[in-house]
């Protein structure tokens, strides 16, 4: 398996060294940036699995990126572990409602940080649930789980999040018949305001963006009287 690739936003050079030398001993990949602007061209161009993100950064500062961050659907899901020289509860609890996964003090020991990230990581991991692999390739379709792209016949096709979700369950579960009490549950599970009409109308969605003729799907099937099924066969057709 590819190292885990964590970008580091740090201005401090000295704890951008230390948590760079720390992290690698531990076989991470790790790029580095001085700030804000910085941290969003090398997110673009090196697609980390996690930041760590200093609050305290020149210009654009750590929660103004981590809000942005969480507001772009490619990242809205990128764990972040923030830094910061203070120790306020106020600042703890600001980070965490910005969006950060976890939350570390400075000073910090290196073991700590290790630590967090690695703790991190596997949690993120453990919601992809059995998703396994990052991409999904069959034919036609492709699929990044922790970018949120996909292409299909090498077109790159834009979903909601929710279509996307519902997506991703139905690739997981190739050929298996699945209910739409089960997709709700899966893809809408704690929402009040749905009901199995819901998941009709995005499979209707879903349909429209990837079928080449989304009157007559062959990928995503309806099972009559139950719900629907991924034709994974078909993509090899
Ligand atoms: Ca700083």
């Amino acid at each position: 398996m590819a190292a885990k690739k964590i970008l580091v936003v740090e201005d401090e050079p000295d704890i951008r060294k230390l948590v760079h030398y720390n992290l690698a001993q531990e076989r991470f990949q790790v790029v580095e940036a001085e700030d804000g602007e910085e941290a969003l061209k090398m997110l673009q161009r090196e697609k980390p699995q996690l930041v760590i993100l200093d609050l305290m950064l020149p210009g654009m500062s750590g929660l103004e990126l981590c809000r942005s961050l969480r507001a772009r659907p490619e990242t809205a899901r990128l764990p972040i572990l923030m830094l910061t020289a203070k120790a306020g509860e106020a600042d703890r609890v600001v980070g965490l409602e910005m969006g950060a996964d976890d939350y570390l003090t400075k000073p910090f020991s290196p073991r700590e940080l290790v630590a967090r990230v690695k703790a991190i990581l596997r949690r993120s991991e453990a919601s992809f649930a059995a998703a396994g692999a990052e991409v999904y390739e069959k034919g036609p379709l492709k699929i990044n789980f922790s970018t949120y792209e996909i292409f299909v016949r090498g077109k790159a096709v834009r979903l909601t999040l929710k279509e996307f979700e519902l997506l991703r369950f139905l690739v997981q579960n190739p050929g298996r018949v699945l209910s739409r009490d089960q997709l709700l549950d899966r893809v809408w599970g704690g929402e009040v305001f749905v009901d199995s009409r819901t998941v009709d109308v995005h499979i209707r969605r879903l349909r429209k963006a990837i079928e080449k003729n989304d009157r007559k799907p062959e990928w995503v099937l309806t099972v009559r009287g139950v719900g629907y099924k991924f034709d994974e066969k078909a993509l090899e057709k």
